[in-house]
């Protein structure tokens, strides 16, 4: 079980990760996931640092589709105002929504990384799907109430999984 929740990779933040370092390794598309990972939880508009970060992954020819479990009108304006597809409702950690956003951008497997703050949702589902998956630090401590109860398990083996990825990098 453990194996399916190690991920890649590790980044404090999307903005510790380098766009043209990324492509160079043969990304060329990247799933991203919104809360808590490209704007803090229920923010309402992302950051000028991640706008400026979302533009830099564009100009590197890198496709992009924010996967979120939530369902608000608020997820599609972000996504607008990014200019990045969303595939809503994704009912994370199963795979429908990724393999969405990987047919929307184009991609194999081995060629997608996703982003997320969550083991339990973005990198498990990542791992069952074959992409490559980078856990990020949440932005905000704030969350959906539901998910603090799935934090509270995830502490318990998050230092784990980033010892562990970070050897394996
Ligand atoms: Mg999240």
């Amino acid at each position: 079980m453990l194996k399916w929740l190690i991920p890649s990779g590790y980044a404090p933040s999307v903005l510790a990760l380098n766009p043209p370092a990324l492509a160079a390794e043969g990304i060329q598309g990247l799933i991203l996931d919104l809360d808590n990972t490209v704007v803090a939880w229920n923010a309402s508009a992302p950051t000028e640092p991640v706008r400026r970060w979302i533009d830099r992954v564009r100009e590197t020819g890198v496709r992009m589709c924010i996967v979120s479990n939530n369902f608000s009108s608020r997820t599609q304006a972000i996504g607008r105002a990014l200019n990045v597809p969303v595939v809503a409702a994704a009912v994370k950690p199963i795979p429908w929504g990724f393999r969405r956003a990987m047919a929307l951008m184009g991609t194999r497997a081995e060629h997608t990384a996703l982003i997320g703050d969550q083991v339990f949702t973005d990198i498990l589902g990542g791992n069952l799907l074959g992409v490559r998956t980078i856990l990020v630090e949440p932005l905000s401590e704030q969350e959906f109430p539901t998910t603090r109860l799935v934090r509270r398990l995830e502490r318990l083996i998050r230092a784990r999984v980033v010892q562990l990825a970070a050897r394996r990098h």
